[in-house]
C-alpha cells in the first residue's frame, strides 16, 4: 500500500542545500498524496546529513502525521572508517539503525533495508540483524536492496525461518536500466516480494534536464559525482529525443512517459523519484493522470530504452 510515487532524499537533501527548500518538497509532497520517504544512513552530503535535516523537517512539520507516514531507511555502503561502518554485518547494521533513529528523531523506522548484499558476511549474520531491527521494533518491515534474484531467494529464505517476511526489494530500473526484467521481476512475483523501483528518471536523464545538449549548472550531471557529464553524449541524446517524441505525442513529459513506463509492470509497487524542485515534483506527478501505454506505444519506446 505504497504511493504509486515515492520521495527518495538521496540527492538535493544534504547540507548543501537550504533547508527551506527541503521543507517545501516534502510538505508538496505529503499535501500530494506522497506518504513515503526513502532514507540512507549515507545521504546527504555528508553522510548522515539527510537525516539529520529530515529529523529537523519532520520534528516541526510532520509529527502530527507520524500515522500516515511511510519512513525508511538504510544501511550497507560506507558509512564511517574502521572495520564496523560499512557491508552486512549485525554489529554495523544495528548500530547504524540506532544512529539513524536518533539522526531523525524518531521510534521506528517503517522499512529498513540491508542497502547492498555482502559477499563477506554470511546472508544468516545479515538476516540475524534483520530480524532484531523487527523483533526490537526499531523496524516494521524489512527489505533488501541491489540483491541479484538469487540472493534475493536465499534472502527470503533466511528470514522466512525466522518468522520474518521479506516485504520488499529496491532495485534500479527505469528505460535505460532494464536488467531486472528478466531474472529479478519473476522471483519477486513467486515468493510474494513488493518492489519500489530507484532511479525510475536515471538521475534526470529521462526528463528535458539535458535535451538540448547542455549541462545546466545546477543540475545533477554537473554537480553529483553519481552522473558523470560524459554520459550526455550523441547516443543519449538520440535516445531520450526518440523518446520526447513519443511522449509529446502522448501530450506528456518525457519525465511523465518513464514514470509511466516503470508503474506500467504489476511487480512495480511504486516508483522512487528525486526531485530537486517542487516544480519538478509537480511534473512527475501528472504522470498519474495519463492514459495506460498502448502495445504500439511500448514497442516505440523499446526502439529508444536500452535492453
Ligand atoms: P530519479 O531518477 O527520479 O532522478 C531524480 C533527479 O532527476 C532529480 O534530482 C532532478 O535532477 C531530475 N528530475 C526529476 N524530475 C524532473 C523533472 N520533472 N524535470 C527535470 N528534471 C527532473 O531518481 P534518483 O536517482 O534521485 O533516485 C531516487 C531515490 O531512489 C533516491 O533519493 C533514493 O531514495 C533511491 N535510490 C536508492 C539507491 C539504492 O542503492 N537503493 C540508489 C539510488 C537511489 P536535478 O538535480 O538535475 O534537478
Amino acid at each position: 500500500m505504497l504511493p504509486p510515487l515515492s520521495l527518495g532524499l538521496w540527492h538535493n537533501f544534504g547540507d548543501e542545500r537550504s533547508i527551506d527548500s527541503q521543507r517545501a518538497i516534502l510538505r508538496r509532497a505529503y499535501d500530494r498524496g506522497i506518504t513515503h520517504f526513502d532514507l540512507a544512513n549515507n545521504y546527504g552530503p555528508p553522510p548522515g546529513s539527510a537525516e539529520t535535516n529530515f529529523g529537523r523537517i519532520f520534528s516541526e512539520d510532520f509529527t502530527a502525521h507520524r500515522d500516515d507516514l511511510v519512513i525508511s531507511t538504510k544501511a550497507g555502503y560506507s558509512m564511517q572508517e574502521g572495520p564496523y561502518g560499512d557491508w552486512g554485518s549485525r554489529k554495523y547494521l544495528l548500530n547504524s539503525l540506532d544512529a539513524s533513529l536518533k539522526r531523525m528523531g524518531l521510534d521506528y523506522v517503517d522499512i529498513f533495508y540491508h542497502h547492498r548484499p555482502d559477499p563477506n558476511t554470511p546472508i544468516a549474520e545479515t538476516a540475524s540483524a534483520l530480524e532484531t531491527a523487527v523483533t526490537s521494533g526499531r523496524a516494521l518491515y524489512v527489505g533488501i536492496s541491489n540483491y541479484s534474484p538469487e540472493q534475493t531467494t536465499a534472502m527470503a529464505k533466511e528470514l522466512s525461518s525466522r518468522g520474518i517476511h521479506l516485504l520488499i526489494h529496491q532495485p534500479r530500473y527505469s528505460m535505460f536500466d532494464r536488467h531486472i526484467e528478466e531474472g529479478l521481476f519473476p522471483v519477486l512475483e513467486e515468493q510474494g516480494i513488493g518492489s519500489i523501483v530507484f532511479s525510475p528518471l536515471a538521475q534526470g536523464m529521462l526528463t528535458d534536464r539535458y535535451l538540448g545538449g547542455d549541462i545546466p549548472s545546477d543540475s545533477r550531471a554537473a554537480t553529483s559525482v553519481f552522473l558523470s557529464e560524459d554520459r550526455i553524449d550523441e547516443t543519449y541524446l538520440a535516445r531520450a529525443r526518440g523518446l520526447n517524441a513519443i511522449a509529446q505525442d502522448r501530450g506528456q513529459t518525457l519525465a511523465q512517459l518513464a514514470l509511466a513506463w516503470v508503474l506500467r509492470q504489476p511487480q512495480v509497487t511504486s516508483a522512487l523519484i528525486g526531485a530537486s524542485s517542487t516544480q519538478q515534483l509537480d511534473q512527475n506527478l501528472g504522470a498519474l493522470d495519463a492514459a495506460p501505454l498502448t502495445d504500439d506505444e511500448l514497442a516505440a519506446i523499446d526502439e529508444f530504452a536500452v535492453h
